[in-house]
């Protein structure tokens, strides 16, 4: 059944009629994907949102499909290693979704930095290879602290000593969860706004 206001009465009373296996609360990207696993095994389900579709933290994001640099801090390796695999799911799917956004990490001379500019490199390299960015356009490299501040002149001058450019993906986020509301409306999940 289409998802349309033409139809909306006729879904409500689907979803009231019909005894489900399962109603999703919440059209947010965990809603929007649980229905689309839920329909792929093909349990009767439905999804009901109060607002819209990612009205939530899904549409407040920071917007970035990241693999989480910072894990490797801790050599949280197997963490980074799966984001990055699912992001290239991601990719593969929905390749008009993440878009390549190199990030800048300044690097500062101070307790409790992160990364060191040595440890940085280390990081990125690393980082790179989990991701299998080889393209020379986004693969890693370190750059002055001159060359930082003339990238990002609000930035703190005082203890920086550089700074780190890697690959990371930008995320259109409310998007993402249309085309998973989509997808498993396509597939016979029975999807209302409450309001
Ligand atoms: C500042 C910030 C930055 C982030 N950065 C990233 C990032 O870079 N990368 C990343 O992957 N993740 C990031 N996240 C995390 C990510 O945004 C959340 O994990 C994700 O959006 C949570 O989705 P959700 O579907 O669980 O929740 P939500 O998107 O909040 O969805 C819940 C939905 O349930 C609905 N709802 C609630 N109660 C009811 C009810 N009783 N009846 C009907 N509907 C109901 C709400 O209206 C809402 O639409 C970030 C989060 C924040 C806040």
């Amino acid at each position: 059944m289409a998802f349309s206001l033409t139809t909306r009465k006729e879904i409500i009373d689907h979803l009231q009629s019909e005894a489900l296996d399962l109603l999703i609360i919440g059209g947010g990207i965990t809603g929007a994907g649980v229905a689309i696993q839920a329909s792929s095994t093909g349990i009767k389900s439905g999804l009901i949102e109060m607002q819209d579709f990612a009205e939530g933290t899904s549409s407040r994001s920071t917007k970035l499909v990241h693999g989480g640099i910072r894990y490797l801090k801790t050599f949280d390796v197997e963490v980074v290693s799966d984001t990055v695999k699912e992001r290239a799911i991601v990719q593969r799917i929905a390749p008009h979704i993440p878009r390549p956004d190199p990030m800048l990490l300044p690097i500062y001379d101070e307790a409790g930095a992160t990364f060191s500019l040595f440890s940085v490199k280390v990081a990125m390299d690393l980082y790179d290879r989990l991701a299998n960015v080889t393209d020379p356009k986004y693969t890693n490299y370190t750059i002055s602290k001159e060359e930082v501040l003339k990238r990002e002149p609000h930035l703190k001058a005082e203890n920086l000593l550089g700074g780190g450019v890697y690959l990371d993906y930008i995320n259109n986020d409310s998007r993402l969860v249309i085309e998973n509301i989509k997808k498993a409306q396509e597939k016979r999940v029975s999807i209302i706004l409450c309001k």
